[in-house]
């Protein structure tokens, strides 16, 4: 069974469909994405999934539970947004202590989290910087980090290597498809980027004005070889 499913979400915005009756089941450990031009409605879905935005109609469930009424803290997504970024008055360590101190973790679990944590992404000897004396990359890695603290079942990702320049993108996305593969957790990715979608994905979902236009595995939907 899936662990997320989502079933006829709606969200208008005006006139615009920004979700026209999205149904999809996610399966336990799949790297799925979401692609499609700028104002498909990825962002849109992948909110509605954190529960940033509330949806007209539909419904979520995770693990089978109805979480469409959840408020996003009490989800327990991973989470890397544009708009969620690091924390820029908290050293590294700090931001990546902060999902488990939301969560009451105790502090001998914290540390050793944030250690884990932050060797997962290679950036162990980073601990004590601020955000600010770190390149976009390690920013990036960072959030990464931050997402993975609290070991979640599902990490939701919005373009979280669009902001970087193309050697690095390369880079990091060989280092988040080997992550996911070691971790066996469930990734949701969103970009606009095809060849990105091509090379981490297990199945790729297009979305064109809400809706869901094709999917499938890369190859299958490419036609490759
Ligand atoms: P994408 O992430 O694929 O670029 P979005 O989900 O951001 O697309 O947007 C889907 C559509 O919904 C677009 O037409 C966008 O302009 C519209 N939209 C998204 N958020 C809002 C909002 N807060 N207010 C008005 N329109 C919105
Ligand atoms: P993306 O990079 O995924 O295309 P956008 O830049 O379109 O994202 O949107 C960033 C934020 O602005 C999102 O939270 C989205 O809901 C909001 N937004 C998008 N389109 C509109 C719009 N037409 N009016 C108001 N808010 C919007």
């Amino acid at each position: 069974s899936p662990i997320l499913s989502i079933s006829d979400a709606v969200k208008t915005y005006g006139d615009t469909h920004a979700l026209n009756q999205v149904n999809l089941d996610v399966a336990e450990g799949e790297f799925l994405t979401l692609l499609g031009p700028s104002g498909s409605g990825k962002t849109t879905l992948l909110s509605a999934i954190a529960g940033f935005i509330k949806m007209d109609s539909g419904k979520l469930t995770l693990r089978a539970e109805d979480i469409t009424n959840r408020p996003p803290e009490h989800r327990d997504f991973g989470m890397v947004f544009q708009g969620y970024a690091l924390f820029p008055t908290m050293t590294v360590r700090e931001n990546v202590a902060f999902p488990l101190k939301v969560r009451k973790k105790p502090s001998s679990e914290i540390t050793k989290r944030v250690n884990e944590a932050l060797e997962m992404v290679q950036m162990g000897a980073f601990a004590d910087r601020m955000p600010s004396q770190l390149s976009g990359g390690q920013q990036q890695r960072i959030a990464l980090a931050r997402a993975m603290s609290f070991s979640p079942q599902v990490l939701l990702l919005d373009e979280p290597l669009s902001a970087l320049d193309k050697k690095l993108r390369a880079d990091l996305q060989w280092e988040l498809k080997a992550l996911h593969n070691q971790l066996g957790v469930t990734f949701i990715y969103v970009t606009h980027d095809q060849d990105e979608a091509l090379s981490m994905s297990d199945r790729i979902i297009i979305l064109k004005d809400g809706g869901i236009q094709q999917q499938g595995d890369p190859n299958t939907l490419y036609n490759r070889p």
